[in-house]
Parts: structure tokens; C-alpha cells; sequence
């Protein structure tokens, strides 16, 4: 039907240039409706078999877990029909393969562009979660008394790199969130640590775009508000492309998680918790050179009490591949990233960028705890100052009704 196995040639046959998005999203007038070359000859109208990759969801239940979970699984299907209707089939594949290489293409040649070109003031902070880590009893019979459900921690991982450093760091928490509070609580350490003595103005993020995770609204409100707090002036999140192959994060997960066996196993210590995994690996007799941060479940509550509950969702956002924030109170999404008027300007025309407004910041819990107290404060000067006048009458009654107004 078709004479090469492999979809890059394909693509080259049906696009004008595989380096121009108008082509490779099949909006280009030139070539959208270019079709590959099939091959029909012996085609008697006969039916024919293929196989089709297809993704189906289904619920599950985690060990030790009550609520079950939905997780989306790709399975070989057979479908048959007509040459032409395969033709078909395989020309709908195409559209999207073509707009699904253009972004892994032009991601990784962004961001490779960048991270050669990194000013003094920047930093660029590729983060992923990795999978969570079952704790360990150094004895292994100990580890019935888990039961089924052993102890879990979240790690999440990452490198930082900076012009002149390259720093692999991962977070642990006992609290086993992936959402942006638990996100911001993990970035957390690794912002105050980056910021601490170096003088940085821009910051990088790369991740993976899952809408669970990075790619949603509670993310970009707390990214577009927090990174002023450590001093950042500009910044750009870019989001990988789904199967875009394993990243440098999944590397340090790996790597820590090898260590904390090490530790079990080798050098018979217990991990227990979170604090366990952080003090044995940040320890003098650990493999690893990863930059270890516990993460306190206090500070996910911090987060959790600074997320507006009403914010609203930012439109196609399945669609975006970068966001930036050049100024504040506002911030562009792209499909696709782009550098080119870097370090000048992180905001470039280049792939129709949109601009949205950033919501206003939700008062930290301190604050209004704060502003309540001084309000309180105000209005118990005020009474005093009744019960003052109302003393200065001899009023008991009434000096005796105010009092228990102040105590309220
Ligand atoms: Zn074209
Ligand atoms: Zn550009």
C-alpha cells in the first residue's frame, strides 16, 4: 500500500518543507491536501487486514487505594476494509503525525537553542514527577507489616542548569500530590536554594504537559504569581510534546531511587518516610550527587490557601507548548516555543502568540489573618474608648453591656 515503513518519509512526501509549521500543521494552501504515494496496483476492491493502534480508558484500583483511578491504555486493534478506506485511515494518521513531529522537532531544537545560549541571569529547570517510591525495612520480613499497602513518597525530580552548572536535584514529600499545589510546594526549596546567592532574573520551566499536572489553570496561576516572590522578572514554561522519549528527569529519578535501595539493601537502613529518604541520601555514605529537599506537608497547605478557587480556564489549552510572562499581570501562549529574539525578549511574533491577563492574586492566608487582626485591634480601641466615656458617666449597666461587646 505504502512503500516505506517509516512515517518520516511519508511526511516528506506530502509537505512542501518539514521545517515550516504552516506545512507540517497541513494549513499551508501549497500542500495541505497532498496524500502519500499509495501503491493500488493488483487492487481488485477486495477486503483487506491491518492492524491500528487504539487508546481505550479504563478504571482501576491501586493497591491499598479505595477510590479507583481512570488510566488510558493503547492496545493493537484489527480493522478491515477497502484499500481506499485504509487510504483514508492512514491519511487522517497523517495529519496528526505531521502537526505531532513539527512539535517535537521545534521543542527540542528551542530548547536545546537556549539552554546553549543561558545568560548569567538565567536558569533553566526541566522537572517531572517520578513514580512514587514504595518504602523499604532493611529486613525484609519487617516489610509484612505493610501489608499489602506499603508507605509511598512523591518524588519529584529534575536539573537545573545554569550557564556555567549543571545541578540534578530531587524533592520528597510524604504527601503524594501531582497537582500544581503540590507542584509549587516540591518547587518550592528548589526556587529559595537557586535564588539564594545568585542574581537571576529569568527562569526557564520544561515539563511533561499532562492538564493533571502542569499544563492547567491552577499551574499558570501559581507560576504566574510566584516566580516574582524569588525575584524573577521574565520566564517561559515549555511543555514537551506526549511521547517525546525519556528526559533527563526520568534519568535522576532513576538514579536516587537506585541510591535509596543502596542504602537498604548495602547499608541495612530503614526508609520509612519521606525524612528517612532525605537524610540517607543527602548522608556522607550515599551514591548519589543528586541535590536532595524534603518537602514538609505544611508547605502544600501554604499553596493550597493561595489558590483562588474560581480561576478560569485558559482556552486550547491542550494546544499550548509555551507561555511567557515578559512584564507583569499578563502572559502569551504559543503552540509551539520559540526563542529567537532571546535574551533581548523571551516574546517574539513568531507562531501567533496570545495574550491573556493574569488574575489578580488571591491574599495569602497570612496576610488576611494579618489584616483581620489589626481590624480587630481597631475595633477593640474603639470600644475601649466607649467604655472609657461610658466610666466617665458612671454608667455601670452600660460600661458593664460594652465590656462584653469587647470581649466579642
Ligand atoms: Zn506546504
Ligand atoms: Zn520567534
Amino acid at each position: 500500500m505504502v512503500r516505506t515503513k517509516d512515517v518520516n518519509t511519508l511526511v516528506t512526501e506530502i509537505v512542501c518543507d518539514e521545517t515550516n509549521k504552516s506545512c507540517m500543521y497541513r494549513e499551508c494552501t501549497q500542500c495541505k491536501d497532498k496524500v502519500p504515494n499509495f501503491d493500488y496496483t493488483n487492487d481488485n476492491g477486495e477486503q483487506v487486514k491491518w492492524f491500528e493502534w487504539k487508546t481505550r480508558r479504563e478504571e482501576i484500583v491501586d493497591k491499598g487505594n479505595d477510590r479507583s483511578r481512570t488510566v488510558t491504555k493503547t492496545v493493537k486493534d484489527q480493522d478491515q476494509g477497502t484499500r481506499e478506506v485504509l487510504a483514508s485511515e492512514i491519511n487522517a494518521e497523517m495529519q496528526k503525525a505531521c502537526r505531532h513531529i513539527f512539535n517535537i522537532r521545534n521543542q527540542y531544537k528551542a530548547l536545546k537553542y537556549l539552554r546553549s545560549n543561558l545568560t548569567h541571569e538565567e536558569i533553566m529547570v526541566h522537572i517531572d514527577f517520578s513514580e512514587n517510591y514504595a518504602c523499604k525495612y532493611s529486613d525484609e520480613i519487617q516489610s509484612m507489616h505493610f501489608g499489602g499497602s506499603r508507605n509511598q513518597l512523591s518524588l519529584h525530580t529534575g536539573v537545573i542548569y545554569l550557564r556555567d552548572e549543571v545541578i540534578p536535584i530531587c524533592t520528597v514529600s510524604d504527601f503524594l500530590r501531582h497537582d500544581p499545589a503540590g507542584i509549587w510546594a516540591h518547587l518550592t526549596p528548589i526556587l529559595k536554594y537557586v535564588t539564594e546567592d545568585r542574581n537571576l532574573t529569568s527562569i526557564h520551566f520544561i515539563s511533561d504537559g499532562p492538564t493533571t499536572q502542569y499544563r492547567n489553570k491552577n499551574n499558570i496561576y501559581l507560576w504566574g504569581h510566584k516566580i516574582a516572590e524569588y525575584g524573577f522578572k521574565k520566564s517561559t514554561w515549555n511543555f514537551l510534546e506526549a511521547a517525546h522519549g525519556k528526559g533527563a528527569a526520568d534519568g535522576v529519578g532513576a538514579a536516587v531511587k537506585r541510591a535509596a535501595d543502596q542504602q537498604v539493601i548495602l547499608k541495612k537502613n530503614d526508609i520509612t518516610c519521606a525524612k528517612d529518604f532525605y537524610q540517607l541520601l543527602s548522608g556522607g555514605t550515599s551514591t548519589s550527587t543528586v541535590k536532595m529537599f524534603l518537602v514538609e506537608e505544611n508547605e502544600l497547605k501554604k499553596v493550597d490557601a493561595e489558590l483562588p478557587s474560581d480561576l478560569r480556564p485558559i482556552p486550547s489549552t491542550m494546544k499550548i507548548h509555551q507561555m511567557i510572562i515578559e512584564g507583569p499581570d499578563s502572559f502569551a501562549t504559543k503552540v509551539v516555543s520559540c526563542f529567537c529574539k532571546h535574551p533581548t525578549t523571551l516574546l517574539c511574533d513568531c507562531y501567533q502568540p496570545d495574550t491573556h491577563q493574569l488574575p489578580p492574586r488571591k491574599l495569602p492566608a497570612d496576610d488576611e489573618g494579618k489584616q483581620l487582626k489589626q481590624a480587630t485591634e481597631e475595633t477593640s480601641k474603639v470600644k475601649t474608648s466607649m467604655v472609657e466615656k461610658a466610666s466617665s458617666i458612671q454608667n455601670y449597666m452600660c460600661v458593664a453591656f460594652l465590656k462584653t461587646c469587647a470581649v466579642y
